[in-house]
């Protein structure tokens, strides 16, 4: 199989997606957590790799230093990926949703206090119509939900402004305290 963007070590680290895939905000990869491990079990194999390397030189120390490593940092990510309560609320501090008008749809940006939780979903599209919304505000994730219920009532308002002829918003801010 062809990997795209080989070449990517994911240095970021990984970030949840929508669903249970986690996604480099580097290079765009998805994983699911056999991925995961497949992306750390690579680091291993090429440390081996370097360890089977004639010993003794300078060079090969300096390799086989740099891949035990990128193994260590791999496995962080992972351990980091798989500690995470699944169940537990992130709140974010901030929603930004913008009404994409090419897309017709709605872009939500979701921001966090620091340090940036790895379980906070960062972006989400929602689909500028009352059927796509309404799905969305019973989906399994929690921050989802929370998007769409804000989401919804952007779209109300836009909605209530094009009734009247008014220019609608192209974007609102929602804060915490409006959750
Ligand atoms: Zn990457």
């Amino acid at each position: 199989m062809v990997r795209v963007m080989e070449n990517c070590l994911h240095l970021e680290g990984l970030r949840m997606t929508v669903g249970s895939g986690y996604r480099c905000p580097a290079c765009e990869t998805r994983l699911d957590m056999d991925g995961v491990a497949r992306w750390v079990r690579e680091a291993e194999r090429e440390r081996d790799e370097a360890y089977s390397m004639i010993q003794g030189d300078e060079f090969g120390e300096i390799v086989r230093d740099e891949r035990q490593r990128e193994v260590y940092r791999r496995r962080g990510v992972m351990y980091e990926l798989q500690s995470i309560p699944q169940a537990v609320m992130v709140r974010p501090e901030m929603i930004l949703v913008i009404h994409d008008a090419l897309a017709d749809s709605y872009k939500c940006k979701i921001f966090y206090k620091e340090p940036r939780p790895v379980a906070g979903l960062e972006e989400i599209e929602i689909e500028a119509g009352w059927k796509s919304i309404l799905e969305l505000r019973s989906h399994p994730d929690q921050i989802v939900r929370l998007a769409a219920d804000r989401v919804q009532e952007f779209h109300k308002q836009r909605d209530d402004a094009l009734k009247k002829s008014d220019v609608p918003p192209g974007r609102r801010v929602f804060y915490a305290n409006e959750f």
